[in-house]
C-alpha cells in the first residue's frame, strides 16, 4: 500500500480520520501488554465505513510508556521462547491457526464491518490468516543450519540460525488479518518475542487475533498488542533499544522515516509498501481473461498494493478490451461490505475517499477520458461509496500514472507492440506486481525475465498470492529480506558460525 516517497499521498491535503475520540470513555477492548489487558487510557470509537452510524466498539489507544512496558515484557519472555524445542514453538501456532479458521465467518464478518471489503472476502483472508499459522507451525521444526569442513584441518563449522530477539511489527489497515498473521507467525516460529502495532483504522480484528493468540500457551509478555498511533506507539517502538528489528508495511513515505529511525538503533528492517502495478495486455490475449485480470484490480476497492492500476494494452485488442472491462465494472455492485450482492465495499475512510476522488479530478484535468465511475454513490447506509473508475487516453508520464492512488481507480495506457508494453511497465519507481495477459509463451516468458517487479504473473491477475511462497518487490516497493513462504526466516533469524575442534 502507500503512496511515492514523500511527495505523494502526502501531497495532497489531508483531512482528519473521521474516527470520533472519547478521551474521556474506557475502551471496550483493551491492549496486551506483559499478559495483562489495559482498557485504561484513551477510548477510541471503531466506526462502520458501510454505515457512519454503526460504531463497532471503542478500543483503548496505547500511549509510548504502555509501548515501552511491552517491549520490557517482551525482553524478559523471549528467552525462554527461544530455548524451547520446535515442536514446543509449532504447538501454540497450530492452536492460533485452527482457531483462525474454525471462526473465519464470525471474525471475518468483524473484519468485514470495520474495514470495508465484501463479507466473503473477509472471511477468507481470516482463513489465509490463519494457514499462515499453521504453515510457520510446520517451519519452526524445518529451521535448518548448515555443518561443513572447516579449511583447517580437524576443525568443523557449524553455521547456526538464531532468533533476533524483540521484534516490532507495525500493519496498515487494508488486509487487518493477513498481514498480521504473515508477521506475527514466522515471528514467533523463528523464537522471537512480538510487539505488534495494527493500524489505528481496523483494531478489531487485531484484538481478536491478540485474544486468540493470548490463549495459545505461550510465556507471558511474550507476545503484545499496543494499538495506538503511529507517533505515540510507533515512534516507541523505533526508538526502543531493546527492539532488534522492525518489520513494517504501509505507506512509502512512512516506512521511508522508519528505515532511517531504524539506522539510528541499527535495528533490521523490512519495509513493504507501494506499487503502481502494470497489466499488460497483447493483442492475442484471451479477451475475458484480460478482463477479468483488469477487474480483480478494483477487488478491495482497489486498496492493495498489489493491484494492477495501469492497465498497458495494445492497439489491436484496446477497444475490446475497454468495451468488456466497462461491461463487468457495469456489474460490479457497490454496498455495504455485509450485503452478500456487494463486489466492492466503501472506500475506508474519508482521508482516503478525497485522495480518491482528487486522483479522479486529476486526471480529467491532465486530459485523461474518464469512461465510467468516479463519482459519490448514496445507498440504503450512510458510507463512503465510490463508482469504481476507468480512464482511457492516458499517457505513462500523468500524475495518475506514477503515483499510488490506492482507490478503485484504473487507467489504460495504449501502446502499440510488446516492446513498448515492457518499456511502459518498467517505467515506475515501484516494482511489486506486474502482469502480462497473452498466448504467446515467447513474450511470457521474456516478460518474466525482464519485468523489474518481485512478483510477475501470467494469464493471471496481479494480486492473489500463495502464502508459501516469497512476497514483495523491487525498487521503491520493498527494501529488505523478503516476507512469507521459507524466506521470511532470513529477516526473522540471524546467523552464528561456529567453529569447533573436537
Ligand atoms: P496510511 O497512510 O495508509 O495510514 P501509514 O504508512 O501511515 O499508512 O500507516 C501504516 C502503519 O504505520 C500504521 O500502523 C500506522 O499507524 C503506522 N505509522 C504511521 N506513522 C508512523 C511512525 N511515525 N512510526 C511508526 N509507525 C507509524
Amino acid at each position: 500500500m502507500g503512496g511515492e516517497g514523500t511527495r505523494q499521498r502526502r501531497a495532497l491535503p489531508a483531512k482528519p480520520r473521521d474516527r470520533k475520540e472519547l478521551p474521556l470513555a474506557r475502551a471496550d477492548y483493551g491492549n496486551l501488554i506483559a499478559g495483562d489487558w489495559h482498557t485504561e487510557g484513551e477510548a477510541v470509537a471503531n466506526v462502520n465505513p458501510s454505515d457512519l452510524d454503526d460504531t463497532i466498539a471503542t478500543y483503548a489507544f496505547a500511549s509510548a510508556e504502555d509501548t515501552h512496558a511491552a517491549v520490557d515484557a517482551a525482553k524478559r519472555a523471549f528467552p525462554q521462547w527461544a530455548g524451547l524445542t520446535p515442536e514446543q514453538r509449532q504447538a501454540p501456532l497450530e492452536f492460533i491457526g485452527d482457531e483462525l479458521i474454525r471462526r473465519k465467518d464470525e471474525i471475518g464478518r468483524l473484519l468485514s464491518r470495520e474495514e470495508g471489503k465484501p463479507l466473503a472476502e473477509g472471511v477468507g483472508e481470516v482463513a489465509r490468516a490463519g494457514q499462515f499459522f499453521k504453515f510457520y507451525g510446520g517451519e519452526a521444526l524445518r529451521l535448518h543450519g548448515d555443518f561443513t569442513q572447516s579449511v583447517r584441518p580437524g576443525v568443523e563449522v557449524e553455521v547456526r540460525r538464531e532468533p533476533l530477539g524483540v521484534v516490532g511489527l507495525i500493519t496498515p489497515w487494508n488486509f487487518p488479518a493477513a498481514i498480521p498473521a504473515w508477521k506475527i507467525a514466522p515471528a514467533l516460529a523463528y523464537g522471537n518475542a512480538v510487539v505488534f502495532k495494527p493500524a489505528e483504522l481496523v483494531p478489531g480484528t487485531a484484538w481478536a487475533l491478540a485474544e486468540i493468540i493470548s490463549r495459545s500457551g505461550l510465556p507471558e509478555g511474550l507476545f503484545n498488542l499496543v494499538m495506538g498511533r503511529g507517533k505515540d506507539v510507533g515512534e516507541a517502538i523505533l526508538s526502543a533499544r531493546d527492539v532488534a528489528a522492525v518489520s513494517f508495511t504501509g505507506s512509502a513515505a512512512t516506512g521511508g522515516h522508519i528505515a532511517r529511525r531504524c539506522a539510528e538503533t541499527m535495528k533490521k528492517v523490512q519495509l513493504e509498501m507501494g506499487g503502481k502495478n502494470p497489466l499488460v495486455v497483447l493483442d492475442d490475449a484471451d479477451l475475458e481473461t484480460a478482463a477479468a485480470a483488469a477487474l480483480n484490480g478494483y477487488s478491495g476497492t482497489g486498496q492493495k498494493c498489489t493491484a494492477s492500476s495501469r492497465l498497458v494494452v495494445q492497439e489491436g485488442i484496446h477497444d475490446r478490451f475497454v468495451d468488456a472491462l466497462s461491461d463487468k465494472l457495469a456489474g460490479y455492485t457497490v454496498g455495504h461490505a455485509l450485503d452478500p450482492e456487494t463486489k466492492c465495499g466503501p472506500v475506508v475512510d474519508e482521508t482516503q475517499l478525497q485522495q480518491d476522488l482528487d486522483y479522479i479530478a486529476l486526471g480529467q484535468q491532465e486530459g485523461a477520458e474518464l469512461v465510467t465511475g468516479g463519482q459519490l454513490l448514496n445507498r440504503a447506509t450512510r458510507g463512503h461509496y465510490l463508482a469504481p473508475a476507468l480512464f482511457t487516453g492516458t499517457r505513462n508520464d500523468m500524475r495518475i500514472n506514477r503515483e499510488e492512488i490506492f482507490g478503485p481507480v484504473c487507467a489504460v495506457i495504449r501502446v502499440k507492440d510488446y516492446a513498448e508494453a515492457l518499456a511502459v511497465a518498467n517505467d515506475t519507481e515501484y516494482g511489486l506486481t506486474s502482469a502480462i495477459c497473452t498466448d504467446s509463451l515467447k513474450r511470457a516468458s521474456h516478460f518474466k525475465a525482464n519485468s523489474r517487479s518481485g512478483i510477475v504473473t501470467v494469464n493471471l491477475p496481479t494480486g492473489g498470492m500463495d502464502y508459501h511462497v516469497p512476497f514483495g518487490g523491487m525498487k521503491a516497493s520493498s527494501y529488505g529480506p523478503r516476507e512469507q513462504g521459507q524466506y521470511a526466516r532470513d529477516f526473522y533469524t540471524t546467523t552464528k558460525t561456529a567453529y569447533t575442534k573436537p
